[in-house]
Order: structure tokens, then C-alpha cells, then sequence
């Protein structure tokens, strides 16, 4: 009897507890929940009342930095969203977009993910390359990696880091393999790391060049006239946090294009001109194509590239 009236009670407990669990919870009672809880000291030890001075301080900072740039900035800046630049960069805190390019705010549009990947079925990233070039028309796009980048490092090691991080770095395990010969080749650990870095780099500008987005853009402004060079032009560049140098590793992209062509060309700009399928393009012989300037196809994807 005992042992039944102790099973009866588990058993409707375990029931109430099903119950509960399968309530809405009520607005006040989640607030509530904030309200009241304690909240724990941050595993580094810092105290939460610590965080609140923090805060505090951002907003004086932003007081200061409002009236330093003064009302008539805000009124241009409030006015359009036309940015001359899309920055493509690491999650690392010591590397902010607009002041390594010393340009003020309105002029970069900025994502920054870990390892600066662009990965095509990164919705966000994708998503933003889309509003970049099809409505704000930016000009440039810099993919930007740097030195003693974390993402990097991790990505060199045979450690699992856990996912989904882990998952994301497979994306730059990948570029390690395609250019596994160079990278083992460098004894110093530190100079393979930088150069790792740079391949990475140039290795998502190139994925850039295989999206739909950029190849379109490309092949319509080609030939447009007043326009000096087809948009966006895409850039690698590297940026050491130790010296603050952000350089730009003036990369060929037209051998690249050349060899990867064949299997992720979607537009091209000959075919944009004529308003036809890339594929009846393809099945053109290069005289057909070039007549007047006999120009080797090399030579088209560099003008392409505005080179
Ligand atoms: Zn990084």
C-alpha cells in the first residue's frame, strides 16, 4: 500500500510536470522570471553590477562622439544609404572596416563573419552581397583577412572545435587542401599561418566571382558607357593587426576565371550584349565571338576584371 501510494504520487507528479511544461508562458510571468533571478558572475569573475558601469560608459562615449561629429554630419548621414564600398571581413575585434579604410560612416557596407568566408549557402552573407550590388550598386568589394586571425589558426589544426564552428571552418580546411603543397612547404609556422591568411582571401574573392549576383552585374555593366570598369570590382586585401597596415594583395583574378569558367560561368558579358543564353555563347567558336579585335578570351575576362 505504501509502496503503491508512493508510485500514485511519482506518477501524478510526473504528470503535473508534463502539464506545466506544455504551458504557454504568460508575458508576466517571464518577466518575472528576469525580475528575480540572480544573475551569476561571468566566468572570468567579473561582476554583473561591473557590466551596467560598461554600458554606461558606451552611452557617454556615443554622447561624446555625437556632438564631436556635430549635427549638420548626422543630417547627411540620416539623408541616403549610398555606399562606395562593400567590406567583407573577420569577426576579429581589431578589424573594424571604416577605420582601417579612414573612411567616416556612410561610405562602407560592412559583414564580417569568423575567418571572412563567403560561403554560398551563407544566407546572411549572401543575402547582403545581393543588396550590395543590385541596390545600393556598391563599386568595390574587398574581401579582407588578417594576421593572427583565430578562425585561421583553428582551421590549421587537428583539433574539433566543436559545432557548429567546426562545421564553419571546414570552409577554410578546404582552401588548406587546394593549396596543401604551397602552405607545407613553408617550415615557419607563423609565415604559413600569413600566407594562409592571403590564399583564404583570395580564395573567397574567387567565390565571389562563382555567385550568380556578381557575375550578372559584371556582364551588364561591361560594356556600359561611363563606366571605367565593370562593377563591382572585387579586391583581396590583408590586414596585420601589429602595424595596422591593411594591404592589398593585387591579385590576377583572370587566371583564375579561366580555369574555373567551365563550370560556374552563369553570365558573361558578350552574351549580356547579345541577350542570349551563356551556353549558345559557349558553342561559338572565339573568332565568331571577337571578330573585330581578335581578342584571346584571356584578354576579355581581364577587361572584364577592369585590368
Ligand atoms: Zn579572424
Amino acid at each position: 500500500m505504501k509502496y503503491t501510494s508512493a508510485l500514485l504520487a511519482v506518477v501524478l507528479a510526473t504528470v503535473a510536470n508534463a502539464f506545466q511544461a506544455h504551458q504557454p508562458v504568460s508575458r508576466t510571468n517571464n518577466n518575472a522570471l528576469f525580475a528575480t533571478r540572480q544573475m551569476p558572475a561571468y566566468n572570468d569573475g567579473t561582476d554583473y553590477a561591473v557590466t551596467h558601469k560598461d554600458i554606461d560608459n558606451i552611452l557617454r562615449q556615443n554622447k561624446a562622439y555625437v556632438e564631436a561629429m556635430g549635427q549638420d554630419f548626422f543630417d547627411d548621414l540620416g539623408s541616403k544609404h549610398k555606399p562606395k564600398y562593400m567590406w567583407i571581413g573577420c569577426a576579429d575585434a581589431r578589424a573594424p572596416a571604416n577605420e582601417l579604410m579612414g573612411e567616416k560612416p556612410g561610405s562602407v557596407f560592412v559583414i564580417r563573419n569568423v575567418a571572412n568566408m563567403v560561403v554560398a549557402t551563407d544566407v546572411s552573407l549572401i543575402g547582403a552581397l545581393q543588396f550590395a550590388v543590385n541596390v545600393l550598386g556598391v563599386q568595390h568589394i574587398i574581401v579582407c583577412g588578417h594576421y593572427d586571425c583565430g578562425g585561421v589558426r583553428a582551421s590549421m589544426g587537428n583539433k574539433d572545435v566543436g559545432d557548429p564552428l567546426e562545421m564553419w571552418l571546414k570552409n577554410a580546411r578546404d582552401v588548406y587542401r587546394v593549396h596543401q603543397q604551397e602552405l607545407d612547404s613553408i617550415a615557419d609556422p607563423e609565415k604559413r599561418h600569413q600566407r594562409f591568411v592571403e590564399l583564404n582571401a583570395i580564395e573567397q574573392c574567387v567565390n565571389l566571382f562563382k555567385t550568380g549576383i556578381i557575375q550578372k552585374k559584371r556582364a551588364e555593366t561591361y560594356n556600359q558607357p561611363g563606366q571605367p570598369f565593370p562593377i563591382p570590382h572585387v579586391h583581396a586585401c590583408v590586414f596585420n593587426p601589429k602595424d595596422g597596415i591593411l594591404r592589398n594583395l593585387n591579385v590576377d583574378f583572370s587566371e583564375y576565371l579561366e580555369d574555373l569558367k567551365g563550370i560556374y560561368e552563369l553570365y558573361a558579358p558578350e552574351a549580356e550584349a547579345e541577350k542570349v543564353p551563356v551556353a549558345a555563347v559557349a558553342e561559338k567558336s572565339e573568332h565568331e565571338v571577337y571578330p573585330p579585335e581578335k581578342r584571346t578570351r584571356l584578354e576579355t575576362i581581364k577587361k572584364f576584371l577592369g585590368m
